[in-house]
């Protein structure tokens, strides 16, 4: 249902004339999502302040029978954020104040609006670190971050999003507001909403706040780019690597197709005088002694004749921005198709040689690029050259993800991209109590009714 001009002035009073936008032009940047393949539309964008009015909003919405579409940084890659059937968008993005601070038992509580970034910059004034990053940083949020338990760059150190949550304020589908916010490390008292609520995608609740732990700084971090000849050499050099170096921060992969679309897209010179088939970033904490660490490991797996090392932050940065440069070198030449699947370590160099062929075969015109978080075992399978809405290629990457022992999703969730694929790793009786939780905590099935079980 399509809100009405009644509604429209209703959601006035609640948050101020200002906030209720309605002008298609500024719209527009909340109907389309970062990759240009989820575009939809809405009659208006509400912009609350605080999880009194987020409750208040939710609840005329729902007396009307109008769907929200809850939206923080609107950096999701798998169309869960925008309108795409004339929802209301309820942005979180002024919800942005950083509060009790707690250098002592390094916590802070964090409004859903506020960015990971933001986050990042708290903890660091105060001596301590976030333990999530990823590039998106200075968009994404901490409530877009917990409904999708965003991973990310640090996993393999220190966990995903809901590993950081200690407790969250969150508006449930009923309109009831549920706190729990006092950080206290042990706390069995019954259900953990904080991981029920993560990775919900928006479909049970609003997050408004949530208390996050924080972890201690990288110490004297290291950075080296190293290249190899082959891809389950890579993927053995990762597992060698999390084996032998206690202080590994990251361990990040490309591929040579990869990287020459980044340097042509960003115009950085490549790294080595010559191609290798895949290369890895790896960080990692402790300075000179932990460089010469991984320079004897290189030395040994005969890698260290192609690496580059920085322990300077400048040439750190360099190295990394092979890397991190991947999702917007690609998206500049056309809107992907984007499936991040996770692969066993047994099958993942095979996933990664089979993929490309099994795209063409069904879409010969189509380019396959392929990064990720090697160390999580998570690949980040990118399609161009297919029609935003022809889901062929989606099928055959995630049936072959699926059939390898994968996961369709390993971090940007489901959305509406891969509902259609849920069951590939869901079994029927965990679609059913996925269902029941969904009708206890949004009986009217007012939030996000598209995404996940929805659609
Ligand atoms: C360049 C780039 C790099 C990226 N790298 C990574 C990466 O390494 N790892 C990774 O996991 N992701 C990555 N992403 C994806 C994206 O940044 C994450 O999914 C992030 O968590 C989304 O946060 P957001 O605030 O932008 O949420 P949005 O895009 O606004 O929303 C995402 C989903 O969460 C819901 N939602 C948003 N806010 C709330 C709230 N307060 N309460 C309830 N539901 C809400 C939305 O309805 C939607 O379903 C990347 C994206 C880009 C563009």
């Amino acid at each position: 249902v399509a809100p009405t001009e009644a509604l429209v002035r209703q959601l006035e009073r609640i948050v101020g004339p200002g906030h209720v936008v309605t002008d298609l032009e500024v719209i527009a940047g909340y109907t389309a999502d970062f990759t240009g393949r989820f575009r939809g539309h809405t009659a208006a964008v509400v912009r609350p302040l605080d999880a009194a009015q987020v409750a208040a909003v939710l609840s005329v919405c729902r007396a009307e029978g109008v769907a929200l579409v809850p939206q923080g940084g609107n950096t999701g890659l798998v169309g869960g954020g925008v309108p795409l059937r004339g929802e209301v968008v309820l942005s979180l993005r002024r919800l942005d104040v950083i509060s009790d601070v707690d250098p002592v038992g390094g916590q802070l509580t964090a409004g859903a609006g506020v960015t990971v970034g933001a986050v990042q910059r708290a903890a660091t004034d105060i001596g301590w670190a976030y333990g999530v990053d990823l590039s998106s940083r200075d968009s994404a949020t901490v409530g877009g971050t917990i409904a999708t338990n965003a991973g990310g760059l640090r996993v393999l150190r220190h966990g995903d999003t809901r590993a950081q949550l200690l407790g969250v304020e969150a508006v449930l589908g009923t309109g009831e507001v549920v706190s729990h916010l006092g950080g206290l490390l042990k706390d069995n008292t019954g259900y953990h909403l904080p991981s029920l609520l993560c990775g919900s995608e928006g479909t049970l609740g609003v997050v408004t706040a949530a208390r996050l732990r924080l972890v201690p700084p990288p110490h004297e971090p290291v950075v080296a780019l190293v290249a190899l000849s082959s891809v389950p050499g890579a993927v053995e050099l990762a597992g060698s690597l999390r084996r032998e170096l206690p202080g590994l921060e990251a361990v990040e992969l490309f591929f040579d197709e990869g990287l020459d679309l980044v340097c042509t897209a960003t115009g950085v010179a490549p790294p080595f005088a010559r191609r290798h088939r895949a290369y890895l970033v790896v960080e990692l904490s402790g300075g000179e002694p932990a460089a010469a660490a991984l320079a004897g490991l290189l030395e040994g797996s005969g890698a260290m004749a192609n690496s580059a090392v920085a322990l300077d932050p400048v040439p750190a940065a360099a190295l990394w921005r092979y890397r991190e440069a991947h999702t917007e070198a690609i998206n500049s030449i056309g809107p992907p198709h984007k499936m991040d699947v996770t692969l066993p370590p047994a099958t993942l160099a095979e996933f990664v040689e089979a993929v490309p062929g099994a795209v063409t075969s069904i879409a010969p015109q189509a380019r396959t690029w392929l990064f990720g978080h090697a160390a999580d075992g998570n690949i980040h399978v990118n399609v161009t050259g297919v029609a935003p809405e022809d889901e062929a290629v989606d099928a055959v990457v995630l049936e072959l993800a699926a059939a390898m022992g994968g996961s369709i999703s390993a971090e940007h969730g489901i959305g509406t991209a891969k509902r259609r694929w849920l069951h590939l790793n869901r079994t029927p009786a965990e679609l059913s109590t996925f269902a029941t939780l969904k009708r206890a905590l949004d009986p009217d099935n007012v939030l996000n009714p598209n995404v996940l079980l929805g659609g």
